[in-house]
Formats: structure tokens, C-alpha cells, sequence
């Protein structure tokens, strides 16, 4: 068994895309063991993204993610990181198989509706940044 951090990012909060997420995410076999819902500040994302600082799109990234409230959730069960990236599909919707999140949802590569953590290593990092030992079942 396995934990993946998981946002639902502010162009599907906006577009009332909350619950239909979290059924495909509980349709796939992921279950929801931590969820939340916060607006990020610019210093908040730009610790979350430090991985992209300095590449054209980052600032845009950030003004995106701060733009308004997120939902922030962990996810378990098996092979948990590398499933919930296939179930979002590719960055870019264009790219992304048919079924997927990002093929039905995203709207654009920026306004993508949902971040994955993309290795183990990624998801114990993140979801220590967001959410503290009292707030995990
Ligand atoms: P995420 O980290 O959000 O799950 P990802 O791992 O598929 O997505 P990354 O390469 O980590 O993609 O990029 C992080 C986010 O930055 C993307 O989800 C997308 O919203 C945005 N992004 C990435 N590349 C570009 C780009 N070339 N132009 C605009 N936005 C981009
Ligand atoms: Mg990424």
C-alpha cells in the first residue's frame, strides 16, 4: 500500500468539478485518507513548485495556483503514485488519453485541473508541506 498527494487545482474547484474528481478518483480504487481545502499565498506555491523556479512558465504557474481556492487530498492503495498519474493523463490535455482527468476536465496545459506527485519520494515531500501528523487518518 501507498500514499500519492493529490490537487484538485482552482479551474476545476471554479467549475464545480470538486465531486466528479473524487469519483473517478474512488472509482479507480484510490481511496481519500486526507483532504482539505485551502487557497494558496504566492510564497506557499512557489515552495510547492521550487522545482520550476526560473522557467518561462513559472510565474504564470504561481499567479494560476494562488488564483483562487484548491482542494488538497492524500490518496492510498496500491501503487498509489503511479496510478493516480494515470488516471490524470498527461500534463498537456492535448496528449492525454481518451478517459482520462486531464482529456475530459483540463482545459489547457496551464489550467490542467490536477496535480499528481510523481514519484514516492515526491509524494512524502508534498504532502508533509500541506498537511500536518493530526490531520492524516
Ligand atoms: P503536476 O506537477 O501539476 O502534477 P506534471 O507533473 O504533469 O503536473 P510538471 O512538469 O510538474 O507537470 O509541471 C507542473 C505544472 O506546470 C503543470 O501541471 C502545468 O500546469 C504547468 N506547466 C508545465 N509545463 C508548462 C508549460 N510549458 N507552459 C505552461 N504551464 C506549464
Ligand atoms: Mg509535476
Amino acid at each position: 500500500i501507498e500514499r500519492t498527494f493529490s490537487i484538485v487545482k482552482p479551474d476545476a474547484v471554479k467549475r464545480n468539478l470538486i465531486g466528479a474528481i473524487y469519483n473517478r478518483i474512488e472509482k479507480a480504487g484510490l481511496r481519500v485518507v486526507a483532504a482539505k481545502m485551502i487557497r494558496m499565498d504566492a510564497d506557499k506555491a512557489k515552495g510547492f513548485y521550487a522545482e520550476h523556479e526560473g522557467k518561462p512558465f513559472f510565474d504564470d504557474l504561481v499567479a494560476f495556483m494562488t488564483s483562487g481556492p484548491v482542494m488538497v487530498q492524500v490518496l492510498e492503495g496500491d501503487n498509489a503514485v503511479v496510478r493516480y498519474r494515470e488516471l490524470m493523463g498527461k500534463t498537456n490535455p492535448e496528449e492525454a488519453a481518451c478517459g482520462t482527468l486531464r482529456a475530459d476536465y483540463a482545459l489547457s496545459l496551464r489550467h490542467n485541473s490536477v496535480h499528481g506527485a510523481d514519484s514516492p519520494e515526491s509524494a512524502a515531500r508534498e504532502i508533509a508541506y500541506f498537511f500536518a501528523d493530526d490531520e492524516m487518518c
